[in-house]
């Protein structure tokens, strides 16, 4: 009898599993969501939100490509429909485009979420002809709801490294972000700044540190499905 309870008891408590209990290790074991891949290839993925923008984009791309550094772009479908020459340059460039909503609502049902997600993906499609498998949250705000939803449609959600969030678009300062980047970096790392949203001089002048600096320590800029595919090798450890 006791037998049997304990087992009810233990079923009860595995099928009882709350979203709660749905950490990091649980996303990352289904391949839901990324925040950052285990290497030890010195590779990481720059990541730029909330773009494109006619000022900052075009300054990121010109730096981008005087590295030859790849980066992700999650841009805003409402900003690409403005500016679609800027997406179609990013794409041409070899940087990987990304879903970051259409309008950047913060308190989006799943389903006007999915709305904004599909009404994006056709544009970026329409400009490129490339269809985005990776969004990020706005806010980097997600649950397990949402989670399902945009997986069942073939999205990967990404996230950033926890030492990687420089806060760019608080303007904390030049040097502010350089460090945060450069003092955590480490290989499989997703760096996280921002193109779009205001003025993002102080990213661009932190950008232009930061690629020399982590390109002379031997790290490679690529996108993040390069680094989820593992385009690295894997090293033993
Ligand atoms: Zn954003």
């Amino acid at each position: 009898m006791l037998t049997v309870c304990a087992l009810l008891l233990s079923a009860f408590y595995v099928g009882s599993k709350t979203s709660a209990d749905k950490g990091r290790s649980y996303y990352e074991e289904t391949g839901q969501v990324v925040w950052d891949i285990d290497t030890q290839e010195k590779v990481v993925a720059l990541t730029f939100d909330d773009g494109p923008h006619p000022k900052n984009t075009a300054k990121v791309l010109d730096l981008l490509a005087k590295y030859n550094a790849k980066a992700t772009f999650f841009i805003i479908g409402a900003n690409a429909e403005k500016y679609p020459d800027l997406v179609q340059r990013s794409y041409k460039e070899g940087h990987e485009i990304a879903n970051h909503t259409y309008t950047h609502p913060y308190n989006a049902s799943v389903t006007e979420l999915q709305d904004e997600l599909q009404q994006t993906n056709e544009l970026i499609y329409s400009i490129t002809g490339f269809l985005p498998e990776l969004f990020r949250p706005v806010g980097g705000n997600y649950n397990e709801q949402m989670i399902n939803a945009v997986a069942d449609e073939g999205y990967k959600v990404v996230m950033w490294s926890y030492h990687q969030d420089t806060q760019d678009w608080k303007g904390p300062g030049v040097n502010k972000i350089v460090n945060k980047v450069l003092n955590g970096t480490r290989p499989g790392d997703v760096i996280l700044f921002h193109d779009g949203g205001g003025n993002r001089d102080q990213t661009v002048r932190a950008l232009e540190k930061i690629l020399p600096k982590l390109q002379s320590q031997g790290y490679k800029f690529v996108t993040v499905s390069e680094l989820i595919n593992g385009n690295q090798k894997e090293v033993a450890k």
